[in-house]
């Protein structure tokens, strides 16, 4: 079964469309880039498969499922640009009570380690660093061990470092068949993390390949 089907799918917040009759499908099992620069329609196209913005025209489907249905079986898990953190929670009370939402989370302590936060787990989220914050983001992503993981620009505000630590964790979450979805500007990052980019331009696909394709201007 695919993971995800977009089929003529649209979206126009004024006159000009944001996402302009998207037809896709992705595997499962696979990790796909979806590259493109700013207001190419990413995001737009993350919000319509998270159910968070609904398509003017078309059906977008997770599993064959609706964007609602797959979310609220905990099939999804999403890390988006500036999710709001409870600034008085620590890091270990933050990535707990999102654990306890989901019917068959990971270990508390597997994924506090998987992100990175092992030593971080006792600070307050909002004495946090940017990068840092992110990386409580990812874990709160992963801890419904969803089939299907979405990252939106997952490494804005990192360093290089920590770039290179949070492409490993995505990397080790992808294994054994989960599907991973992420949208990036950089081609460079598309290019060592996903088996299939996407290229986004003016809310259109303008390539789809692997990252060796698209350099050739495939
Ligand atoms: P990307 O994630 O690739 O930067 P977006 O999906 O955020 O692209 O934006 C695509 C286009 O839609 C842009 O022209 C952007 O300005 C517009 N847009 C996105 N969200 C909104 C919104 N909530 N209201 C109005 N316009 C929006
Ligand atoms: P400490 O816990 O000692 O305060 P950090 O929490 O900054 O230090 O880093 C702990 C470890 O997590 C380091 O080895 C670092 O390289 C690694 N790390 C940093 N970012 C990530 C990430 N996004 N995912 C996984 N590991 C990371």
């Amino acid at each position: 079964m695919n993971a995800i089907t977009f089929t003529d799918v649209s979206k126009a917040y004024g006159e000009a469309p944001a996402v302009d009759g998207l037809n896709l499908t992705m595997e499962t099992g696979r990790t796909v880039a979806l590259l493109g620069p700013n207001g190419a329609g990413k995001s737009t196209t993350i919000n319509m498969l998270l159910g968070l913005v609904r398509p003017g025209a078309g059906r977008v489907e997770i599993f064959g499922r609706t964007p609602d249905e797959a979310v609220a079986a905990g099939m999804v898990g999403a890390m988006l640009q500036d999710g709001a953190l409870i600034p008085e929670l620590t890091v270990r009370e933050t990535v707990d009570f999102v654990r306890r939402l989901y019917p068959a989370p990971l270990p508390l302590e597997d994924v506090l380690e998987m992100a990175g936060l092992t030593g971080l787990a006792g600070r307050r989220a909002g004495a946090l660093s940017g990068g840092q914050a992110q990386r409580v983001r990812f874990a709160l992503a992963v801890v419904g061990a969803p089939r299907l993981l979405v990252l939106d620009e997952p490494t804005t505000a990192m360093d290089v470092e920590s770039r290179r630590a949070f492409w490993e964790s995505m990397r080790a979450y992808a294994e054994g068949g989960r599907t991973v979805l992420f949208a990036t500007h950089y081609l460079e990052e598309a290019d060592e993390n996903a088996d299939r980019v996407i290229v986004m331009v003016r809310g259109r696909v303008a390539a789809d390949g692997t990252a060796a394709q698209i350099r050739a201007g495939a």
